[in-house]
Formats: C-alpha cells, structure tokens, sequence
C-alpha cells in the first residue's frame, strides 16, 4: 500500500494522471427516469473520480428538469456531499421524467443554463430514454449555443470555448432491458427484494399447500421474471420475449397437478408484468389465479410486488458496478474529443466496456419491434446469450420428461460436496441432479465430502429430492475439508462397487486439492479414470482456474450488510472507527470488494503487502477525516493479511494514535460469512456452472462410450471456472503452474485491478490504469458476449 497517501491538496496532481487532468472542466451528473438502487453508488463515484482528477462536479437535481429549469436545481458537489449514500436506494439528486426536454426549447433552455455554469461534460445515469435524449442533446449542442448567442443569452467567446458537448451514459433500471450490458445498476437488487419475498412467501405457503402467483416488474422485458424462476425453481413462468405455446393453460394445469401428485405442498408461478401471450394479448396474473381456480380449485393467492423491488438497499453487486461505472464513466468523458460518439459504461463479463450509445439504443429498441412482430425468437436472441441461456436451463429444470421419453445412458454420476460449506452449493446440486436425470444417468449423492465416499455414504438421488433445495443455505449433502489422498483405495473400492461412471466435485480448495490426488492417483487405480468436474464453491473465491465462485457474492453481502449495521452503530457516536475482520484465509477478495462496498477506508490484504508506515499513514488519513463532516472511519482486514499486523494489533495501533481524536471498535465476522441464504446471484451461478458441467460430464461419457479404454488424459479431470466473458474446463493439472500453494490462491487475481479505486473513493492518492476499457469498443453481437450470465 505504498501509494495509500492522502490526495494531494489542489493544484499538485499527480503527475502519472495528468494525461487524464479534469482541471478547467465541469462535469454535471443526473439521474433521470425510473429510480433504481445503485444510483447512488455512481453518482458518488462520478462526484469523486471528478474531483480527485480535478474537474468540478455538478449535481443536476431532478433529472432533465433540473437542467430546463436551472438555477438551485444546479449545485456544486463536494466530496462529503456523496458521504454514507451508497447504501440508501433510490437517487438523492432525485429523477423526474421531463416533458420539456423532448422538446427544442426546453433544451435550448437547458444548454443555457449548463453553459451558465461551465458545464460541457454529462454523465447520464437513467434508462434507454434518457440515454437517447441526451444524444440529441448533444448532437444539437453546437446548434443550441449559436442560438443562444444569436438570442443574446450567450456570448460569441462562450459558443467557442464550449463549442462542444461529451456524453457518457450509465444504465440505471431495475429491469435489466438495455443491450449491451451484462447488468444495469439496480437489477441485482431488484433480484434480491423478489427473493426475500419469495423465500418468505414459500415457508407460508408450504404449511397450507397454496398456489402463489407473483407478478413482478420488468415492463417489457422478462429478466427479473425468469431469473427469479430459475432462482426459487418456480413451477411456470410468464415472459414477454417467450410466451406460452398455444394450449398453455391446459399444459400448465397439468404440470401444477402434477406436482401437486408429488407431494409438492406449495407452486409458485411467476408472471412478468408485461407478459403476453403469442397473439401479443397480455396474460395477467389474476387471469392466472382464475384459471388455477377453475381448473384445478387450489387454494390460489396472487403477490403483486410492486415498488418493492426498486426499493431497500443495494446488493453489493450493485453498489460495486456502480461505483466501477462510475469511475470509467468520468475517464471516458476526460478522454473524449468532438469526434467521440455519445457512448455507455457498461459491463461485460466482469470487465468495465464503452460501447456506442446509439447502437445500443436501437438494439434495445429491435427487441421491442421483434415482440411487436411477434418474432419472439428473435426477441429472445435479441436479448442476449445470458437471456437465452437463462431460459433453457430454466425450461430443463422445472419440466420433467415422462421417463419413457428419455434415453437411458446407462451410466451413473455420482455429486459431491467437499470442504467448508458455501450457500449457493444446494443449488448447484439440484441443477446437476436435474439436468443429470434429463440426459438419461443414475444421479448418486455422496454424503459427507471424500470421508464419506471412502465410507460408502452413497445412495440415489432423484428429481423431486431435490426439490426447493435452490433457497437453502449451507450443504444438504454434508461437507468435509477431509483430503482423499489417504483415502484413494476406498474410494477405488467405492467407485468400483456403484459402477460410477463419473464424478462432479462441488468445493474449494479441498475440492481443487482433492481433484489433483485424484488426477495423480490415476495410474495406480484404474477405476479413477472417470470424467471428473469441479465447480468452484467457497467463500473465500480463492480456487485457481475461476474469477468467482458459488458462494462469495452471499458472503460479500452479508459482510456489506454487516458493515452497514455497523456504521449505523455509530451515528450517534461520533468520531469513530471501526476494524472488521473479514474470512478469505490469504485472499482478500473478501476484504477488497467488501471494503469497496461498504466505502470503507482501508483494506489490508495479503496480495498487497503493508507496512508500519501504510498503517501509520492510514491513521493520519483518517485523523484529518474526523476533522471533516464524516467523522466515521471503516477499515476491514483480511484474516490472514498479516502474520505481525492483527487485527488486535491494528485496533491497539489505531485506538492508541488517535486518542482523543478517535475511538476504535473491532469486530472479527466470522461464520456468518459462511451461512445464510444464498444470494439470488449465488442461485443462479450455482445452478448455471453445475448445469454446464453435467453437459460436459454427458460429452465426455459420449465420447469415452465404447472405446473401452479409461480417460486418462488430463482433459477428463478438469476445474470448470468462469474467466472474463467465458467459460473454460481447464485440466486440473495445468492448473498448478497458476497456483500458490503456500498461500492457497491462485497467482494471478482479476480484483486487484480494484484495488486504486477504493482509495481513490475513500480519497486516497492511487496510481490507477482507471479504465478497465479504455477505448469504445463496438457493439458486440449479444450472442458473443456476457458471462457469467451466459452461462
Ligand atoms: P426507465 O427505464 O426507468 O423508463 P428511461 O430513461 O427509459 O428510464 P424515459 O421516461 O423514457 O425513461 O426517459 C426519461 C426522460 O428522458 C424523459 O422524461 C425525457 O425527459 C428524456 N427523454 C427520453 N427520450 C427522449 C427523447 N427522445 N428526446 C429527448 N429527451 C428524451
């Protein structure tokens, strides 16, 4: 940490940075249309990436209404003004939707009073509408302001010095409708606010054996109604991009009293509230609730949920997407000449992306023509990789084949769960379970990790066992960090004995570890020459081969939440500062995405080694803080950062250096890191990488069928693991060049890159390579882009 200096007074900017120099320029940053969580997060990172370049930053209050009207609605930002909001939903610069804009006056208005205030730079924080209307804007723009000087309400030397206009929009909707981006800032949390209805309307309705239909928003598109299915493994559901074939109601009351006739005490049917039926005739949810009615005469309740999902706080992710868009969106705007296009922020895999405004406008727009055409194929093409991907997996989940129709294979596959639990693992389980049975294999559960393999816990599993088992947190197999090393004659014994043809190991680092005895034992017995997968789940996000891993993002929000509570604490007590401990055991992805959050302070970690004199430096940082409005300081330390540097060290440091200026807490999280139920993203990724991976298991079963000849090339031994945009199988034994064993990481860590921007939003001077993109890239064919989604 040997750049975290505090940020250089005005005037001295750091002389790596100057080719990215806001000095002169005035950026102003609305949010406009629907409100969405998240929004706060990017206004902060707009307000804070401008002044730390040294531009000026304006608040534009109430959306374009704001700008039409001008005067009070224009305010200079400063940095304490974006001060403990990342956690409160909504916009605290407040969104309208603004007749006048559409309008020539109005904008004439409008560029009058940004010109008023110096302001040639625009970072638009809204949905497809208001990114469009900031385009004409700024296409208009030169036009505008010779009109105002022909009129009088400018001067000649004012049209030349703010000849030009830049644009940089962020998405900001719950609903996840705009192409482009893997996510729009909001979407997250909208996802979470459905699961926590969901999960609480399933305990009600499993003691009374109800039927609930839930409509939830989206307008027209689907998102949060599939996603949300996939999550909870709802009965049916309705999407605007997808309707039902004709005879629906008749396929759907079956499949209920099917379930029903399987001991299902509780069916939930999800409805998007723009969902139509293939005649484009919209199907509504009390439509659905009369016809469960009529057919079937369950005891049917319809959820309409409503404003609900725009509201609460910000997931995690949410919060850090906002926080990494805003940052890049004040580089692009620093980077842009006249010649630049308008262009968005957005997210693609897991790296931050500039694409073309207008182009993604009107692909976002194609998928509403495609609907209204009733090409719904295209519609759902349309909408992206991710979005076609979430519904076939959904389709092979919730339906069930008769078992007369699907082709045995005759062989079985056995699931395991290995090392410390982590929520998300039940899910995964379910899908492998599911898809397992849909290609024709005997599913086998092993119970208690490789000591219970070597044991014998090994039994059936089938399709209804699995049933609800997306929601539950922890490992309803049971886990164990047991190795199998000592073990590996058992096991042979095991696999021998229950014919297993092939194995999906579902874990950590034990798991990854396990799955390399396993590689290296193949010579010696036979009977592990089998397909083996692993999917990567634990907390820590620490296994070589994947960026994440199922698990951590429900940590990451637990430890947000937490953080959260704890500030709180505080309100009332001023001048405090709080050191929290995160789990990770070396790695500090915990540690670093919490911190970025949470708007923590510091984040010690292992990646990034620190001394007294970091320690030292921190404890001034946050002594002159106290002397500023925000007298709260939040500093998280990863377990293991250090052998010397505890967090009883640092808490006796801090409380001794800043007697008198401020108190200290600690608070060591522990294992709540570990429970809890899984966040809508760990669902999701869960069942997703575990559906891919039985694919791969019945591909390579294929391909082996009949040579009879064991795999044994390292290409049937592999970690599955999401990197970038993609998906990769990689063999486990190449992985080992990119391991630290000592440590338990891998080598090479994607979130480092973060690391400058928590400074430089905690007011930290960083040497950053800001940009994750760093250029405009053109619009990517939805189908070629978008993981983890597009699983
Ligand atoms: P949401 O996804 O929440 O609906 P949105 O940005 O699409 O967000 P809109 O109501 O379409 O919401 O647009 C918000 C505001 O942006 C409008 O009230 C208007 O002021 C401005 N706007 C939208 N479209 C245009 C346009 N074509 N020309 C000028 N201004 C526009």
């Amino acid at each position: 940490m040997a750049s975290s200096v505090p940020l250089t007074p005005k005037g001295s900017f750091p002389r790596y940075l100057e080719h990215l120099s806001g000095s002169g320029k005035a950026i102003g940053v609305l949010t406009s249309g629907g409100d969405a969580q998240g929004m706060n997060a990017a206004v902060r990172a707009v307000v804070r990436m401008g002044i730390y370049v040294g531009a000026k930053v304006y608040f534009i209050y109430e959306g374009y209404q704001g700008m039409v009207d001008g005067g009070s609605n224009i305010v200079e930002a400063k940095w304490e003004s974006v001060s403990s909001i990342l956690q409160v939903g909504g916009t605290i610069i407040g969104s309208a939707r603004c007749k006048a804009f559409h309008t020539r006056e109005g904008r004439l208005q409008a560029a009058a009073n940004l010109v008023q205030w110096g302001i040639t730079n625009l970072c638009v924080i809204g949905g497809d509408g208001s990114l469009t209307g900031a385009n004409i804007f700024r296409k208009e723009w030169s036009e505008l302001l010779v009109e105002l000087a022909k009129n009088g309400k400018i001067s000649e030397e004012a049209v030349t010095k703010y000849s030009y206009l830049n644009v940089v929009g962020m998405v900001g909707s719950i609903d996840n409708d705009f192409c482009g981006t893997d996510m729009t800032i909001g979407t997250d949390s909208a996802l979470h606010r459905i699961m926590e209805v969901i999960d609480a309307i399933m305990t009600t309705a499993q003691s009374h054996q109800r039927t609930f239909v839930l409509e939830v928003m989206g307008r027209h598109c689907g998102y949060l109604a599939l996603v949300s299915a996939l999550a909870c493994g709802a009965d049916w559901v309705f999407l605007p991009e997808s309707p039902p074939e004709e005879g629906w109601e008749e396929n759907m009351c079956v499949k209920l009293s099917e379930n029903r006739a399987r001991k299902k005490r509780l069916n939930i049917i999800i409805v998007a509230e723009g969902a139509i039926d293939t005649q484009n005739q919209p199907i509504s949810s009390q439509k659905i609730k009369d016809l469960v009615v009529k057919q079937l005469g369950f005891d049917t309740r319809v959820t309409i949920l409503g404003h609900v999902q725009r509201g609460g706080t910000p997931s995690a992710f949410d919060r850090i997407l906002a926080s990494r868009m805003g940052v890049e969106a004040v580089v692009a705007l620093l980077e842009a000449t006249p010649e630049t296009p308008a262009c968005v922020v957005s997210l693609s895999g897991n790296q931050a992306v500039r694409l073309p405004l207008v182009e993604c406008v009107q692909m976002t727009q194609d998928v509403q023509k495609a609907m209204d055409e009733r090409r719904f194929k295209d519609a759902v093409r349309l909408r992206g990789r991710s979005f076609e991907g979430n519904l076939n997996i959904y389709k092979r989940l919730a339906i069930k084949l008769p078992d007369d129709q699907i082709t045995k294979s005759n062989c079985s596959v056995a699931v395991i769960n290995v090392g410390a639990p982590a929520a998300g693992m039940n899910a995964a389980v379910r899908s492998a379970v599911r898809v397992g049975i849909a290609d024709g294999h005997k599913m086998l559960a092993i119970y208690d990790g490789f000591d219970g393999f070597a044991k014998g816990q090994i039994k059936e599993i089938g399709w209804s066992d699995v049933g609800g088992w997306t929601g539950q947190g922890g490992s309803i197999l049971g886990t164990k960090r047991v190795l199998p090393g000592k073990f590996l004659e058992e096991i042979a014994e095991q696999i021998r004995a229950h014919s297993i043809n092939a194995l999906l190991i579902i874990g950590g680092f034990e798991a990854y570890l396990g799955l390399l005895e396993l590689s290296a034992a193949r010579e010696k017995y036979e009977e592990l020459c089998i397909p083996m997968v692993m999917v990567p789940a634990t907390v820590s996000n620490n296994v070589p081969g994947s960026d994440f891993s199922i698990g951590s993002d429900t940590a990451l929000n637990t430890i947000t939440d937490t953080c959260d509570r704890i500030k709180q604490s505080a309100s009332g007590t001023k001048r405090r500062v709080f050191i929290i401990e995160t789990m990770g055991g070396y790695c500090g992805y915990l540690a670093n995405m919490g911190g970025l959050a949470a708007g923590a302070d510091a984040a010690y970690i292992f990646e990034e080694p620190f001394d007294i004199r970091d320690l030292q430096s921190n404890v001034e940082h946050l002594t002159e803080k106290m002397k500023t409005s925000i007298q709260r300081g939040l500093v998280l330390r990863n377990e293991s950062c250090s052998e010397n540097y505890t967090t009883d060290f640092i808490y006796q440091l801090y409380s001794e250096e800043g007697k008198g200026v401020f108190d200290c807490r600690k608070n060591v999280l522990g294992h709540m890191q570990q429970g809890g139920v899984p966040s809508p993203f760990d669902r999701n990724f869960g069942t997703k990488i575990s559906a891919r991976a039985m694919q791969w298991i019945t591909t390579k079963l294929k391909e082996s069928y009949g040579k009879g000849k064991k795999c044994v090339s390292d290409d049937y031994i592999c970690v599955l693991g999401i990197s970038k945009r993609n998906v990769i199988f990689q063999p486990v034994a190449d992985l080992k060049e990119e391991t630290d064993f000592e440590h338990r990481i891998p080598k090479e860590q994607w979130w480092l890159k973060l690391r400058p921007l928590m400074k430089i939003l905690a007011k930290y001077k960083a040497s950053f390579d800001v940009s994750d993109s760093g250029q405009l890239e053109p619009v990517q064919d939805q189908n070629t882009q978008g993981e983890p989604a597009a699983i």
